[in-house]
């Protein structure tokens, strides 16, 4: 018999997969023939729009796009997101330098800690928080050290509570509006404080930036780049994903700040060889020609969101409506943890949510809904809910 393999201590570290439990029930409940549905996945369930499955179906045909892309993404991907930074964030950067496309940005934040960190050095990460920062850090041979994001400071970081000896280590931080999982929102005060922090304790700020073309009411998400000085101490990642339905795809780019971006060029250049150039044509398309089709997007979530926000509270949950991002983020009932709310909602009404500790230690108490299915079935999960409820 063969020895089982010893995983090296960066992966043992790793926090076990606390969504595997969910997964398998979900799968033997639909084996079963039951109708499940899923509130759990952050991921689009409207199609790329088609003009710019178009642009890719057009420039797969030409044998030039077959070959190794560049490094550092085709020029004009690169003075196309300039263009669309300038136009949405009033914000100007130079494409040679400050811009460099990624495959995806889960891709670019998994490397950055590689292009900054030594072992050791803390890097700081929101939690509750996308779980990649923190793995991100992991890898690097850095101490992830958790922000609590809490509701009675609206999710936002509240930096006058870190330990000054962790502030002294501190590397880089990961910041993250509009968030996922709380949906919350970043004013121009908040980052400005999160600057004069980073060029106060010398450390570097790597916000992650995917939802802003998600918004609600006609509000309009900041860049971290907006604000001054951003420019000089961070980047900031973006993304096709959610924006434009191409979560498959893998496109996305970090921007900002032309020397981390060099070292994040540098790693990547030993790991990948660019984003295939086809799917660089599309991405051109979408950002050139796709900003009414994402406006359109939001429209059809800001319906589901008010469906479902509505229908919690009318159950007596009291839950803001989020001004960005496709997710809600709810208290479980008191009395219950996360897991075991998630559970209860999976066997007895064939919901699934995602539950809030899978997102860091201070997720705990709360659940994760996405709005990313269809305004019937948002209905009949409410009626689920409510039946469960007055059990
Ligand atoms: C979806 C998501 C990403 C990853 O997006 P890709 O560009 O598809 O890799 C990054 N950050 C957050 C917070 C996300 O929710």
């Amino acid at each position: 018999m063969k020895k089982p393999i010893e995983p090296p201590d960066r992966l043992k570290k790793l926090p076990p997969y606390l969504f595997a439990e969910i997964d398998r029930i979900k799968r033997e409940l639909i084996a079963q023939g039951k109708d499940v549905i899923d509130l759990g996945v952050g991921d689009p369930d409207l199609p790329t729009p088609s003009f710019i499955i178009e642009a890719l179906s057009e420039a797969a045909k030409n044998p030039a796009n077959h070959r190794y892309a560049l490094d550092q993404g085709m020029p004009e991907l690169r003075r196309a997101i300039a263009a669309w930074y300038e136009k949405r964030f009033h914000v100007r950067l130079d494409p040679d330098k400050e811009i460099l496309p990624l495959i995806g940005s889960k891709e670019g934040i998994g490397h950055v800690p590689l292009a900054l960190v030594n072992p050791g050095d803390v890097v700081l990460v929101p939690d509750p928080g996308y779980p990649v920062y923190k793995s991100a850090a992991w890898f690097a041979g850095g101490e992830p050290y958790l922000l609590p994001l809490l509701e009675e400071n609206n999710y936002l970081v509240d930096f006058d509570s870190i330990d000054k000896e962790i502030l002294a280590r501190a590397k880089m931080m990961f910041l993250n509006y509009p968030n996922n999982p709380t949906s919350a929102c970043a004013s121009k005060e908040f980052f400005a404080k999160a600057i004069k922090m980073a060029n106060e304790h010398g450390f570097f700020i790597c916000h992650d930036a995917a939802y802003t073309e998600i918004a609600f009411d006609n509000f309009e998400p900041l860049s971290f780049l907006q604000v001054d000085g951003a420019k000089e101490i961070g980047i900031e990642f973006h993304s096709l994903s959610k924006t434009f339905n191409m979560t498959g795809w893998r496109i996305g780019f970090a921007c900002g700040n032309a020397q981390i971006l060099q070292l994040l060029a540098k790693v990547k250049s030993n790991l990948d060889s660019g984003i295939f150039q086809a799917i660089q044509w599309a991405g051109i398309k979408a950002l050139s020609q796709g900003i009414e089709e994402a406006k359109k997007n939001s429209k059809i979530y800001e319906r589901r969101r008010d469906l479902l926000v509505n229908g919690l509270n009318s159950m007596g949950w009291k839950i803001p409506k989020p001004k960005a991002t496709f997710y809600v983020w709810a208290p479980v009932p008191s009395g219950s943890t996360s897991q075991e709310f998630a559970s209860r909602l999976l066997k007895e009404a064939n919901l699934v949510v995602t539950p809030g500790n899978g997102f860091g230690p201070n997720g705990e108490g709360y659940f994760r809904l996405s709005l990313t299915i269809k305004e019937e079935r948002i209905t009949e999960a409410l009626k689920r809910i409510k039946q469960l409820h007055g059990r």
